[in-house]
This record gives C-alpha cells, sequence and structure tokens, in this order.
C-alpha cells in the first residue's frame, strides 16, 4: 500500500550464504544485484569493537577518489582480534565478487559492512535510483536490514540506538514501591491533526495541554501507537500502547505510556481511527474535539524510569511515566491499526541495573 511496504518486495534477499565467519546477502535490485557482506560478529560486544575498530579505515575507504576497496578490508585490529579472522576471507571474497560480477563500484558501508554494487553489460542504462549511494538504505523500518539491529549504523545521528546504555523499551519489574507524587495532567479538550507517519499513526492535539512532575511542566507534543505494546510489566506484552510525548521548556522530555489489552472499544481512539490518513506524511486537521482525560486510567499509580526514544535517534535523558492500569481497545480497534502496522515496537532493551521506581 505504501511506499515503504512497497520497499520489501524489491529488496527481497534472493540468497543468503553463511560461512567462513562472513555473511553474504544477494539481493536483486531490478536490473542490479547488490551484495552485502557482513563480518560474522561472534557476540554482540564483539561486534561493537570490531565496528570501532574498523571506523577509521572505513572513512578512509570512503574517500571520493573511489579506490575504496583495499584499505576497506583491513581495518586496525589491535583491540579486537576476532576482527583479524574475519578481515581475510571477506577482503578474499569481496575482491573475487568484483572480479566475477564485474562490479563497477566497491563500498564500504558503516559498521564494518562491505557492498558490492555489480552491473553486468547488458542491464539498461543506469537510473538514478541505481546509484550506488540510493541503495544505502535510508530509512529505519521495523524489520529487514533497516530493522532494529541496524538503526545505530543507519546515521550517525542514531549511533545512540546502538551504543546507548539507557535504551528503551525495557521490562519493568522489580520496582521499588513508594510514595510517588501523582502526575499532574493539565488535559482539555480540543480540535487535532492526524498523520500517519511511516512508523505509527500520529496525533497532534491543540496547544495547551501538559503533564505536571517532579517540579516540571511538560507541554504535549505528540501522541501515538504501537503494536504490540513496546513496555512490558512483568515480561508481559500487551497488544497496544499508547504514548503521550511531552517536552519542557529546557527540552526535556517525559514520555507517558498507557498500555491497551483487548476488551471493550475506546472512544477517543475510535474518534482518531476514524480519521485516518489516506496519505502517509499528510497531516489531516480535525475539528472534532477530543479530550485526552478520556485516555487515562481511573488508577493513576505509575511505574517510573529513565530511558530513551525507541524510535531513531533514540535520544536518552526521557523520564518515562508508564501507567499501571491498561486501559481496553476492542478486538476491532486492534485490527484497523494492524492493517496499517501489524507490528511497530521496539525490542527490549537492556534494563542493566537502571532503577525503576512504582506509585504504591
Ligand atoms: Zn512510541
Amino acid at each position: 500500500m505504501s511506499s515503504e511496504n512497497a520497499a520489501p518486495s524489491r529488496f527481497a534477499p534472493k540468497l543468503m550464504l553463511v560461512a567462513g565467519g562472513v555473511t553474504l546477502l544477494l539481493v536483486a535490485v531490478g536490473a542490479g544485484v547488490l551484495l552485502w557482506l557482513w563480518p560474522q560478529p561472534p557476540a554482540a560486544v564483539k561486534a561493537q569493537s570490531v565496528r570501532q575498530a574498523a571506523e577509521p579505515a572505513l572513512a578512509a575507504a570512503s574517500a571520493p577518489d573511489g579506490s575504496a576497496s583495499a584499505p576497506a578490508a583491513a581495518p586496525p585490529v589491535e583491540a579486537a582480534p576476532p576482527a583479524r579472522m574475519a578481515e581475510v576471507p571477506l577482503e578474499r571474497l569481496q575482491r573475487r565478487l568484483g572480479e566475477v560480477l564485474g562490479a563497477k563500484a566497491v563500498q564500504a558501508g558503516q559498521g564494518g559492512e562491505l557492498r558490492v554494487l555489480a552491473r553486468s553489460g547488458r542491464m539498461l542504462p543506469a537510473s538514478p535510483a541505481d546509484k550506488p549511494e540510493a541503495a544505502v538504505p535510508a530509512h529505519w523500518s521495523y524489520g529487514g536490514l533497516t530493522g532494529p539491529q541496524a538503526w545505530g549504523r543507519l546515521k550517525p545521528e542514531y549511533s545512540a540506538c546502538a551504543a546507548g546504555r539507557r535504551q528503551s523499551p525495557i521490562d519493568i519489574r522489580d520496582g521499588i514501591a513508594l510514595d510517588l507524587d501523582p502526575v499532574k495532567f493539565d488535559y482539555k479538550p480540543g480540535s487535532f491533526a492526524v498523520v500517519d507517519t511511516g512508523h505509527t499513526v500520529q496525533v497532534k492535539g491543540a496547544p495547551g495541554n501538559a503533564i505536571e512532575v517532579g517540579g516540571r511542566r511538560y507541554a504535549l507534543q505528540q501522541f501515538h501507537f504501537h503494536r504490540p505494546s513496546e513496555e512490558r510489566i512483568n515480561g508481559r506484552q500487551f497488544e497496544m500502547d499508547v504514548h503521550l510525548v511531552h517536552q519542557d521548556a529546557e527540552g526535556r522530555l517525559a514520555v507517558v505510556a498507557l498500555l491497551l489489552e483487548r476488551g471493550a472499544a475506546q472512544p477517543l481512539l475510535q474518534t482518531v481511527w476514524n480519521h485516518l490518513p489516506l496519505e502517509q506524511q499528510e497531516e489531516v486537521a480535525v475539528p472534532t474535539p477530543i479530550d485526552l482525560n478520556q485516555l487515562l486510567p481511573a488508577d493513576r499509580r505509575y511505574y517510573t524510569y529513565m530511558g530513551s526514544l525507541t524510535t531513531p535517534p533514540c535520544s536518552e535523558g526521557v523520564l518515562w511515566l508508564v501507567m499501571q492500569q491498561p486501559l481496553t481497545v476492542s478486538a476491532r480497534q486492534i485490527d484497523v491499526f494492524s492493517r496499517l502496522y501489524p507490528m511497530n515496537a521496539r525490542p527490549m532493551q537492556r534494563a542493566a541495573g537502571r532503577l525503576i521506581k512504582q506509585s504504591n
């Protein structure tokens, strides 16, 4: 339906080989052929050190003179002995594939990844979409080559997605029960606008909605939905969640998360669904007022911890306020969202000893 949904069929993997510490992925793209080569990381931590070790050489390999192949395969490896094992077959494979397929361009991507763009003589003339730089996936997604495992490598400004230590979402458990000050919700009925961002359905309310917590006032920026829920409570995942994103005058973010379980229909959600945009990125203004107080559970107890945005750029320093009492959403309402986004939840991140507090 959308251009993003159409993309996976164009880039459908045709062949994947894992051998000798190297993954080879062969993808047919229109009239051309793309090959991705990755060193097989022995473990996530080692993969990170390999990437860091490889970065200076990869940067040099991307120099505009186009002589990319030799330095790309010889990253400094003092800090990461496993890379020494991986680089030799990688270099050989890269050169050999270039010879066999008549590669016109050999590129070193980020994260220690090497790409070979090959075009045979009988191919059609190059179109802009076939240029090597256009072959680099520009958008992030929830699956495939630009999925959550790759977010941190897609753009320098997304590095926190891979390197961050206080990421979200987490499985919320073992919180310290305390008498937490209630979150003061200052929500008023007002008109709204809906946009299909390509990653979720997002709603912008009229100005004036805000929360107060910890002596700060945060203005509501937007709210949006995930399916299934990104938050888990003691391992339990919910059908959906709502994230209400707020920002204070100094730019600090506070996100209120509402968990949705299957049950009675949610009236406010239905109002939003009734105005789903037909096109992505086109904001639909709706004069019908919504009252966000309708979305809030009767029981206002919550969990709180410090985390990050759950989408690129995965910025940290985000105050999370996860309401304990789930709301309900009907099976039909879940189905409607699933038609657009059957899965738009980032995988669980490590809590790594972070303090979690919860209302008594
Ligand atoms: Zn979200």
